[in-house]
């Protein structure tokens, strides 16, 4: 079993898990035009004061309804944030030293959690749009239910190791931020975008040299992670949970090339084998 007690230190996560997003604070409006529009549609005359009283009654049952549906775990530090934690200083304790060698100095990045929705440098973040780093305000955006849709849709098995990789992964493109790659090379062609894939999962891999020479994740485990890297390595392939996109376009071929992105990380611990992709 992997030992996160190994890692001293503690990452900077901002948890907003338990926040109320505008994009659920604004579905009663979106059920009140529905409504009015049905009723009209039908040739009811609508009273403007009895939708509004109806508004505002559904309104405070959903508020009620989602603050009861929030398990109480997640009003404060609960095992996921401190999970989180641990991994985000593991990867600040793998880069430090390789930026101090180079004699830069490296800036951890932050971790969001959220539910649904949440505000980002980059234009707002989305479950939909999977974990995900914003390069404009260095932040890393999570929401949970990522890995239950691993589960559900992909039949993959999110291991606590896996989602470390998945952390990993982002704080790869954190890395080619400071580096100044990433804004280069991402969001230009598609090729170009592979690349920044594969060598964020090849600095991901950096990372697993790293907790795995400190003992904090045993081989097996890593093994895992890996696979996790072959399934839904990259950014753009998480999208393919909400059914966008169909497996077709991805499986053939993209998980050897992921597994021998992080692999050559893995096995050598040195970043300079991740530069050609
Ligand atoms: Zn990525």
């Amino acid at each position: 079993m992997a030992d996160w007690t190994k890692i001293t230190g503690v990452g900077d996560v901002e948890d907003r898990r338990g926040l109320s997003t505008g994009v659920l604070a604004g579905g009663g409006g979106i059920v009140t035009v529905i409504i009015v529009f049905a009723l009209n549609y039908f040739g009811i005359a609508v009273d403007p004061a009895l939708v509004q009283t109806a508004v505002t009654q559904f309104d405070q049952a959903t508020a009620t309804a989602r603050k009861q549906s929030q398990p109480p775990e997640f009003s404060g530090d609960d095992s996921y944030q401190v999970f989180t934690a641990k991994v985000l200083a593991s990867t600040t304790d793998t880069w430090t030293p390789i930026f101090a060698s180079a004699n830069q100095s490296y800036t951890a990045p932050k971790i969001v959690l959220f539910r649904t929705a949440t505000a980002s440098a980059c234009g707002g973040a989305t479950s939909q749009m999977g974990p995900h780093y914003c390069p404009a305000d260095q932040m890393i955006y999570i929401d949970e239910i990522f890995y239950d849709a691993l589960k559900t849709k992909f039949q993959a098995n999110p291991t606590e190791t896996a989602q470390a990789y998945v952390v990993a992964h982002e704080v790869g493109h954190h890395v080619q931020h400071q580096l100044g790659a990433f804004d280069a090379r991402a969001n230009t062609t598609n090729a170009a975008s592979v690349q920044v894939e594969l060598q964020a999962d090849c600095y991901a891999g950096i990372w697993g040299y790293s907790v795995s020479k400190l003992g904090v994740v045993a081989p097996a485990e890593m093994r895992q992670a890996m696979d996790m890297a072959a399934v839904v390595g990259d950014d753009h392939i998480q999208r393919n949970t909400t059914g966008r996109v169909s497996p077709e376009t991805w499986t053939h071929g993209s998980s050897a090339q992921r597994i021998e992105a992080f692999t050559r990380g893995y096995n050598t611990g040195n970043p300079g084998v991740c530069k050609n992709f």
